[in-house]
């Protein structure tokens, strides 16, 4: 009976879009090679994986189950000034004891005859610092999986020597210093350390802290969402990185992990119009009435949402610019809400709508990102770094527009700008306000100027490597053939001892 079930794996991200979507597609890589997979997130974000990822499409040997929602995890904008920091902390402590009671669960479960068997390893998303403990107690295997990219793994792998040097946490008052981790070129504390900064409440920075100290010491497996070639370097020092305790620490890349259809190189199904939800046809119509390569495409993620003050510059920026546009724009906490469309009126300036309806798509809230950036229509991608952004925005040959807010989008914005030299910076004014004669004068740079075309050149190369990444034998591919191979062998030493 054993032998007839699949190897059972458990996944946990983080709830929040850029943890749940990547690990939604890594479920879906493990079920394509013949794995179970129990999905399991706070309720919220199951629901809205389900709505926007088309759970229909969904492998059977997928399943996604929901855990009661303890902290509110689905409003959006929150500001880093109100702290994210904080609230990621006290989302993911309150997950331990519904993830352990439901291990114990999917146990019993097992028991029975018709069950998938019992879980035989854990995937945790890293931000989870106390699935460490959980697994030990439960005695099952587990790994990290890491959303973010090998440079701020390796910022949090060093902290602790960051600590004892005195750098964090990051004194907002002292003068900026440059900091040099290996593997890493150097940076102003300010962006690398921001996450971990002294105006944080005493609590958070303690669990911060213990939570690094942790990572460190008990030197996990982690895989991360990237892609060898994109960081060789700094995931060359990671994998000689010594914990405090001299374990070494084994890290793999293995991303980006994207739709499989997009793996196996099918774009094209990605952004037809057949079988999508109303708002999303729309879209991919007025996209394709498009010409190539002509539209930009705006959008700032999942959480950081523009003053309205700066959405009034932007929109007057993107008029002034002439270039088509496709914005995903949401009302900031507390300035409009009720009817979608009635309020995105409020937000923009007058007879803006009216003046840019020939070569301007506004939607709100959610836009299909991976269906516009691999549209031959799409030509840039004004984004705030988000890592997920980034990485889609390469996989697809599209130059970006960086315009980084908080968490590791900074660095990000460092790696796009000045390492793979695929995009432009968008700055904000010394007031920290955005600019319509700046906007209008960037986009003109990227969608029309040489270094625009050379920016093109460049991310079209890379997107080249990073594919040929998840062909066989590229690095990805073969990162998660062993992942796979490991599994396995753990599943294949579990069943043995249930036959004994
Ligand atoms: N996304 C999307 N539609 C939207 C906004 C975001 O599909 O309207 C997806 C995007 O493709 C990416 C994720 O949500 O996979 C956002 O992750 P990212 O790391 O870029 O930013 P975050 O939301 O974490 O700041």
């Amino acid at each position: 009976h054993t032998h007839q079930l699949p190897p059972h794996v458990l996944l946990i991200p983080f709830p929040a879009q850029g943890h749940t979507i990547p690990l939604l597609n890594l479920a879906k890589l493990l079920a394509s090679k013949g794995m179970a997979v129990t999905y399991v997130c706070v309720q919220h974000r199951i629901s809205r994986l389900q709505r926007d990822h088309a759970a229909a499409s969904l492998d059977p040997l997928i399943r996604l189950v929901g855990l009661p929602e303890r902290v509110p995890v689905g409003e959006l904008g929150i500001d880093e000034g109100a702290g994210i920091t904080p609230w990621f902390m006290e989302v993911a402590a309150y997950m331990e004891d519904d993830f352990v009671q439901l291990v114990h669960k999917l146990r019993a479960v097992a028991a029975g005859e018709e069950s998938l068997g019992a879980p035989i390893f854990i995937v945790s998303d890293t931000f989870l610092w106390w699935m460490h403990d959980v697994a030990v107690s439960l005695k099952i295997d587990y790994c990290l999986f890491f959303t973010s990219p090998a440079s701020l793994l390796s910022v949090m792998l060093h902290l602790p020597v960051l600590i004892s040097q005195g750098y964090v946490p990051l004194r907002l008052s002292a003068e900026p210093r440059l900091i040099t981790l290996p593997g890493l070129a150097p940076a102003w504390d300010m962006e690398l350390l921001y996450v971990i900064r002294d105006s944080l409440p005493k609590a958070t920075l303690q669990r911060l802290t213990d939570a690094a100290y942790k990572l460190s010491e008990t030197a996990p497996t982690i895989l991360i969402n990237t892609c060898y070639e994109l960081e060789a370097n700094t995931i060359d020092v990671l994998q000689k990185y010594e914990s405090i305790n001299q374990t070494k620490i084994n890290v793999q890349a293995l991303g980006p992990v994207l739709p499989l259809q997009l793996l196996h190189d099918n774009y094209v199904d990605l952004y037809q119009p057949d079988n999508r939800k109303e708002e999303e046809k729309e879209c991919l119509r007025w996209l394709n009435s498009r010409s190539p390569a002509s539209v930009l495409y705006v959008s700032f993620g999942s959480v950081f949402i523009p003053s309205l003050e700066n959405i009034t510059e932007l929109a007057l920026g993107l008029e002034a610019s002439s270039h088509a546009f496709l914005w995903v724009l949401r009302p900031p906490p507390g300035v409009a809400s009720g009817d979608q469309s009635l309020s995105l009126s409020v937000l923009l300036p007058e007879g803006f709508e009216s003046r840019t309806k020939d070569r301007g798509f506004v939607m709100s809230p959610w836009a299909p990102q991976l269906s516009i950036l691999s549209h031959p229509s799409t030509g840039g991608f004004l984004t705030h770094c988000g890592w997920n952004s980034t990485i889609e925005s390469i996989f697809m040959g599209v130059p970006l527009i960086a315009y980084p807010q908080f968490a590791e989008q900074k660095t990000n914005c460092r790696m796009i700008v000045e390492q793979w030299k695929a995009g432009i910076q968008l700055q904000n004014d010394e007031n920290k306000k955005l600019r319509k004669e700046e906007i209008e004068k960037i986009v003109k740079i990227l969608m029309e100027g040489e270094e625009g075309k050379q920016m093109k050149k460049n991310v079209r190369q890379l997107r080249d490597v990073i594919r040929s990444s998840w062909k066989k034998g590229g690095s990805s591919y073969t990162n998660l053939q062993a992942f796979v191979q490991k599994l396995f062998k753990i599943f294949a030493g579990s069943t043995h001892e249930a036959d004994i």
